[in-house]
């Protein structure tokens, strides 16, 4: 027995996988239902990787990636301890509420590192930071489109040249996915809640505590695409491949002969080289009426400056707006459900 690297776990044995339900500390979280964590604590000594997913509610393939890594990882074949959780924001997952926690109406991945006396969501970003992440050599945040999104799958992380933010590219960069995108400011600015609780997306707080971290996106529309968990799950293991965590060329072998539910297989194994584009620079589209969206492009296309790109309508029929391109790049996500309101989000297109 060795003490926990993780306090709020208590004591872990090497070489088993434990479950945990997880009572967070703050006020406003006093009465949640437990939350699920599964710690798989390796038989050799190594690095803590903290992975969990629904900071968002409704990104049901990151959901399930960490699901599945649970129950799979085998701590037999495991230097260092992954310590995984399925959804840190119960509330939205339990009532599919997308975008935000419905206890408080805010956007938890707007208010990174959190507050212990700020809102509900602001309790449970700063219980998610100061319980695990600090503890962790690296974090990864899993996620995907919200119930009215698509995208491609991506990475982000945060831009830079100081050590964490390179071991974060680093990471972004071993997770095998198409694109990586390194930003240097929040990708949305935090709007219509106060101020103070950080307004940084969970990657962003966690290299500021100084842990390497990246946030990963695959699947979307409210539904459960096997390629798309199997590409989370692909990636969490070649994070913990380049962390040096695994070294053993049987342990794909394991994870794919033991995913259960699985329909037909990715032709891409974890070990595939995926060719990944870095891009620099999101810009997101609003629209500025309320009314009826009809996107002209869909997730991974290309588009030029000045294109046209969609337009949004009332319900007569008459064009209110027409959405032209302010950049050339590619559309990483974009809203597909048609009902939009005055300033809402229509897509964001990454910049090489
Ligand atoms: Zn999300």
């Amino acid at each position: 027995m060795h003490p926990s690297n993780i306090p709020i776990l208590g004591e872990l044995t090497p070489g088993t996988t434990q479950r945990h339900l997880i009572k967070l500390p703050g006020a406003a979280l006093a009465n949640d239902e437990p939350r699920p964590v599964i710690s798989v604590a390796g038989a050799k000594p190594g690095p803590v990787l903290f992975v969990n997913a629904g900071v968002h509610g409704g990104e049901y393939p990151a959901v399930e990636a960490v699901i599945r890594l649970g129950k799979t990882l085998d701590p037999k074949k495991i230097s260092g301890t992954v310590i995984l959780m399925p959804v840190l924001n119960l509330p939205a997952f339990r009532t599919r509420t997308p975008f935000v926690c419905p206890i408080d109406n805010v956007n938890p991945n707007r208010v990174f590192p959190g507050d212990p006396r700020g809102s509900y969501s602001e309790q449970m970003t700063h219980a998610c930071i100061n319980e695990f992440v600090v503890h962790a050599d690296a974090y990864v945040d899993l996620h995907g489109g919200d119930i009215p999104e698509a995208l491609v799958p991506f990475v982000i992380c945060r831009a830079g040249n100081d050590e964490v933010a390179k071991k974060s590219k680093a990471i972004a960069m071993a997770f095998g996915l198409p694109y990586v995108l390194t930003v240097s400011k929040p990708v949305q600015p935090s709007k219509g809640h106060r101020a103070g609780a950080g307004g940084l997306s969970s990657y962003a707080a966690a290299a500021d505590k100084g842990t390497p971290a990246i946030l990963a996106e695959a699947g979307g529309a409210g539904q459960m695409q096997e390629e798309a968990v199997s590409l989370l799950v692909n990636g969490v293991v070649n994070v913990m491949r380049h962390l040096g965590m695994i070294d053993d060329a049987k342990f794909e072998s394991h994870i794919a002969n033991s995913e259960t539910n699985s329909k037909p297989k990715p032709k891409k194994t974890a070990r595939s080289a995926v060719a990944t584009t870095v891009l620099t620079k999101f810009d997101w589209l609003y629209t500025k009426s309320t009314g009826v969206w009809y996107p002209k492009v869909a997730q991974g296309d290309a588009v030029r400056e000045g294109e046209q790109i969609g337009t949004v309508g009332d319900l007569f029929g008459d064009t209110l707006e027409e959405i032209a391109s302010p950049v050339n790049g590619v559309v990483l996500f974009l809203t597909i459900s048609p009902s939009v309101l005055e300033n809402g989000l229509l897509m964001g297109i990454g910049v090489e």
